[in-house]
């Protein structure tokens, strides 16, 4: 079975197509900037170059036609036909408390998903039209919906609330739903794997660690607690967005600046994290870069990420009543030893033992711990695609 995943952002959209037969990937690639000026195609079939098709693509339909002739092409294409593509599995960011688990789409699933567009106004709208366009143009594969909130949805009411009046959770949906949970999923598996266990037994703590950061608490393959909330702006600081503060800040500052709810949402979305704190960058190279040349001000950004990465490894500890691992994953957890260093630095109490040779190590799966470690610190490269085409096949293959 041949299986086309699709992550429909805003202005971009990620595709890869599987043959499920081995889980090999066919081709991949992505389309950025459509609906502005500059639009491209980047795409890769197998081990081959990138080739980039750079073209007008004024709406999504235009895009996802692109994707599909070059797909069926004769120079770089996988497929002789898109009939060959018997499903498309959609990332969709929020299905609110509706799906704990990945679902076939049919007009009541397209339903729940615009009921919440509220909740996610950023990030369901383009997953909602990936989902259109591609039954439009591809009207014989099936659609399959994959969440970032189901992972979460295991959640206690005590972790999943916040300590407002009730009312506005039952009126509102005000709660805690988490984001990143494909991920979580995937790398909490893979580190019982790595540990040799059956993942019912295995409590993990999962730190994906990208331009978007969140920490879950996964207890016998179910997550127990996560840091991102009723969006993901909460919990550790991240590229560009805050993270935890004090929610008194935010009247403050609107009074202060004279800010509006618009303006506001954009300093914390856009312009906080360590890009707000070290006034260099977002992206961790740079700012390691910075800091290594010494400047302060990046350094701090730094040791204040580090510190928060920590704290909350500290807190889903005691969630979880004991632990086995730490897994680090996404950019980067993936790519940054420093970073892996200063997390893990103050947590031997805990039987946190890094070796550091070891994690000298970049991209690969990898267990970076002392062989006596008690807690191991491992290195697992996310991949949610692959998640998606599984939950995809399955959902398919049941129906
Ligand atoms: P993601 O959102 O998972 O794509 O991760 C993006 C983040 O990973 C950016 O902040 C990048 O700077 C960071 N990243 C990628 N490669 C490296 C690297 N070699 N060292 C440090 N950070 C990296």
């Amino acid at each position: 079975m041949k299986i086309l995943v699709i992550n429909c952002g805003s202005s971009s959209l990620k595709y890869q197509v599987f043959d499920m037969s081995d889980e090999s990937v066919l081709a991949k690639g992505l389309v950025e900037k459509i609906g502005l000026p500059g639009s491209f195609l980047k795409h890769r079939r197998g081990d081959e170059d990138n080739i980039i098709v750079e073209t007008d693509m004024p709406t999504h339909e235009t895009a996802i036609g692109l994707v599909i002739d070059t797909l069926v092409g004769l120079a770089h294409g996988v497929v002789k036909s898109m009939d060959e593509i018997e499903a498309v599995g959609h990332r969709v960011v929020h299905a609110g408390e509706k799906y704990a688990c990945s679902t076939i789409v049919n007009d009541d699933v397209m339903q729940a998903l615009r009921q919440c567009i509220e909740l996610a106004p950023l990030h369901n709208p383009p997953n909602i039209m990936g989902i259109e366009v591609c039954t439009k143009l591809m009207p014989k594969a099936k659609s399959v919906a994959v969440f970032d909130t189901a992972f979460h949805q295991t959640m206690p009411q005590a972790a999943y609330l916040y300590a407002l009046p009730l009312e506005f959770y039952r009126k509102y949906g005000v709660r805690r739903y988490g984001f990143h949970g494909t991920s979580h999923r995937y790398v909490s598996e893979r580190a019982a794997h790595m540990l040799g266990r059956p993942v019912s037994e295995v409590k993990v703590i999962t730190c994906h660690l990208g331009n978007g950061a969140s920490v879950a608490a996964v207890d016998g393959g179910r997550s127990i607690d996560t840091s991102m909330g009723f969006t993901p702006l909460e919990g550790l600081i991240m590229g560009t967005r805050s993270g935890d503060l004090d929610p008194a800040v935010v009247p403050y500052l609107m009074y202060k600046e004279n800010m509006n709810t618009e303006e506001i949402c954009n300093l914390l979305n856009k312009k906080c994290g360590v890009m707000g704190v070290s006034g260099v960058s977002s992206d961790f190279r740079v700012i390691e870069d910075a800091a290594a040349k010494g400047n302060q001000q990046a350094q701090l950004a730094l040791d204040m990420y580090y510190y928060r990465v920590r704290k909350y490894i500290g807190a889903y500890a005691a969630a979880l009543g004991g632990l086995d691992a730490i897994v680090f994953t996404a950019g980067i957890g993936e790519n940054s030893p420093e970073v892996r260093a200063e997390v893990c630095k103050h947590l031997g109490f805990m039987g946190v033992e890094l070796d550091l040779a070891k994690n000298r190590v970049r991209g690969k799966e990898a267990d970076l711990s002392t062989e006596n470690a008690k807690v191991k610190v491992l290195l697992i490269p996310t991949n949610e695609e692959l998640i998606i085409a599984r939950d995809t096949k399955g959902l398919v293959d049941s129906h």
